[in-house]
């Protein structure tokens, strides 16, 4: 089994002796119940650092009072064996005292734009949790790699901004979506879906698919293609459409037309029952 630490000074312990050693740490923060997307996170960081940290923390303060913190799954023999496989050397598992010693009582970022759309409008507080927790990993951990998916893309958005506002010491890198043979992106949320959902849940990348196909053949109305990402999960019974957005990759404001020389991606929320899953694909230019 690989090394487990729990502790802010076991965690920089090791990473100060692997620093001394000349090896470039990597970072690859997660909430555990891991999966091939977290896999290959791990593998991604594997190949670029020497030294490479998993942290696993359910993050209570990215999620909101009717979500799924106490249920989330939790596997963390489990995530050792997985992480290890993939290359890491130390895992770092928090408890919940460790990284919020005064509970709500503490410092906390706040954006004013970035974090009240899409995922943050529909999950106020969500990104507040997540940049908070991010920076304190990277301070706590050090790394000078951290790595996200784009599974989570406004996560990785959010993310990059911190780290150039903010002139943060840590390179972000982002690692494309992976996905099960149907198209569903893998998520540590899946396991919730019944087999029925399960099926009706591959409905977010073909719409996604449908969208990208059709810029692709010259639509050029962003409202042309949240239509189609509409008709797609609302064809689908079992799926309640919680967002589907079109909009500017590195700002996430909402796009009136497709221009050349400006990104934009798709992005989805639908809820099967009480899980609610995303995807997004950036579309082409
Ligand atoms: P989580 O444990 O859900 O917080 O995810 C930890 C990291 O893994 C985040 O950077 C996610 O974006 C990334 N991730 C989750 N699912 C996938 C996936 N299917 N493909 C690539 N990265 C993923």
């Amino acid at each position: 089994m690989i090394p487990q630490v729990a502790t802010i000074e076991d965690v920089r312990r090791q990473v100060d002796a692997a620093r001394a050693g000349g090896l470039r740490v990597g970072l690859v923060p997660t909430m555990g119940a891991l999966h091939e997307g977290h896999v290959r996170l791990v593998e991604r960081c594997r190949a670029e650092c020497g030294f490479v940290v998993v942290s696993i923390f359910v993050n209570p303060t990215q999620f909101g009072p009717s979500e799924d913190f106490t249920r989330y799954p939790r596997s963390l023999d489990r995530d050792r064996e997985l992480a290890a496989g993939a290359g890491c050397d130390l895992v770092f598992a928090p408890g919940v005292a460790t990284i919020y010693p005064r509970g709500e009582d503490a410092f906390h970022l706040e954006h004013p734009t970035l974090f009240g759309r899409l995922e943050g409008a529909s999950r106020p507080g969500h990104f507040r949790g997540v940049a908070t927790v991010v920076l304190k990993l990277f301070e706590i951990v050090g790394p000078d790699l951290a790595f996200f998916g784009q599974k989570d893309y406004q996560q990785q958005v959010v993310i990059r901004r911190m780290v150039e506002d903010l002139n943060l010491r840590v390179a972000v890198r982002v690692v494309p979506t992976v996905r099960e043979p149907d198209g569903l992106a893998l998520s540590s949320r899946n396991v919730y879906l019944n087999p029925d959902q399960r099926q009706a849940a591959a409905s977010l990348s073909r719409a996604l698919e449908l969208a990208q196909a059709a810029v692709g053949s010259g639509v050029r109305d962003p409202e042309r293609v949240r239509q189609i990402l509409r008709e797609t999960i609302e064809s689908e019974a079992l799926a309640e459409l919680d967002y589907a957005e079109v909009v500017d990759a590195e700002t996430l404001e909402s796009m009136s037309e497709l221009a050349p020389g400006r990104r934009a991606v798709a992005l989805l929320a639908v809820r099967f029952g009480s899980t609610r899953l995303i995807d997004n694909a950036l579309l082409p230019e």
